[in-house]
């Protein structure tokens, strides 16, 4: 098949996106940057040098191609992630050749909202559908402790989502202990006023990060007990609420719609995984919690075929772990401003 086909070559045995799980993977994850305007405590380690150079960098040409042989195997849905993406000057002109591209189904967006404030319309119309916001606090100074930034810039960002039109807007909130338990409370109703659904993520050991201790680990069940302690958790069994691994409950008087994200207390977080991850230097990850990648820069600057490079990007699929190595020994090598969220 010709290289400006819409279609990639399927891989020759077949189901490509299925791994040696019986795991359907049809979610492409893709960082389009390193660079962040927040200073996260869990993301990013102090003093942290190891930024991606500008060369480096996949280029809009390349992702394109890649999400063109990614579709052409059978994935669906993909987002937009980083660091933060919407640094990347050229992040319209991205989502709508993307949206061209026959077989992407969804494209959402990870963003910790400091910018859509002036993006969230220009992204709508280049054809994003959901938008999740990273939101773990909504006292000033809690949430300028934790990620160095401006909540009022980040709350505007989440009305201008509101107001764009999008599918799904989502709230993130990483769980610390000691840091931001006072302010899950808050969060929910929050979340309940403005109908926006709320995740809550466990902390991952994912970055050198001297806040990753266990001291400060709060595990999703220890807050749903609180949670319990004020409302009826009603389960929400609807698979139609996300692409990922969040468990959803309603709670019963506010009509708060929480998911919870137990990446390591969750024995079963990872049976169920659809996700493979593109970082910003062109390198495909199978697993966010396994240090394996591919290099699939390489091939595309050395002009690969559409088949070639179906053929490494299916096997990455096929390499997936059965499950995260975070709950052994896990040392991060690179942090997850690198990685990608
Ligand atoms: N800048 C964007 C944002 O704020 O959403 C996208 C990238 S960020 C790395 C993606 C997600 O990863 C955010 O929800 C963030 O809170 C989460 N994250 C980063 N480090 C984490 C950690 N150590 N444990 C759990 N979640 C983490």
């Amino acid at each position: 098949m010709s290289e400006n086909s819409c279609h990639a070559t399927p891989l020759p045995w077949g189901r490509a996106a299925a791994d040696r799980f019986g795991r359907v993977v049809d979610y492409l994850r893709i960082s389009i940057t390193d660079r962040c305007n927040e200073r996260c405590l869990y993301c990013l380690p102090e003093g942290y040098h190891g930024w991606t150079q500008r060369p480096d960098y996949l280029t809009t040409e390349e992702i394109l191609r890649l999400v063109r042989v990614a579709a052409g195997l059978g994935f669906r849905k993909f987002r937009l992630t980083g660091g933060e993406p919407l640094v990347r000057a050229d992040l319209p002109e991205l989502v709508s050749g993307m949206a061209a591209i026959p077989g992407v189904e969804a494209i959402g967006l990870s963003t910790n909202g400091t910018r859509l404030a002036a993006l969230a319309r220009p992204l709508r119309e280049a054809g994003v559908r959901s938008v999740n916001i990273s939101l773990d606090a909504l006292d000033p100074a809690v949430y300028r402790r934790i990620t160095g930034g401006d909540l009022a810039t980040v709350l505007a960002g989440i009305r201008a989502a509101a107001d764009a039109g999008f599918e799904r807007v989502k709230l993130n909130a990483v769980l610390l202990r000691g840091l931001n338990e006072a302010e899950l409370w808050p969060l929910v109703l929050f979340a309940a006023e403005h109908q926006f659904p709320l995740r809550f993520i466990e902390l991952m050991p994912v970055s050198h990060a001297h806040v990753l201790t266990q001291a400060n680990f709060l595990p999703v069940t220890e807050v749903m007990e609180q949670l319990r302690a004020r409302e009826h958790l009603i389960p929400q069994p609807d698979p139609r609420l996300g692409n990922g691994p969040a468990k959803y409950y309603r709670l019963a008087r506010t009509g708060a719609l929480v998911g919870f994200i137990g990446a390591i207390t969750n024995r079963h977080f990872c049976e169920t995984c659809n996700r493979v991850r593109l970082t910003a230097d062109g390198k495909i990850r199978p697993c966010l919690g396994n240090h394996g990648e591919w290099d699939l820069r390489a091939a595309l600057r050395r002009q690969a075929s559409e088949t070639e490079l179906a053929m490494l990007l299916g096997h990455a699929v096929a390499q997936k772990p059965q499950e995260h190595a975070f709950r052994g020994d896990y040392t991060p090598c690179r942090p997850m401003v690198a990685v990608g969220g």
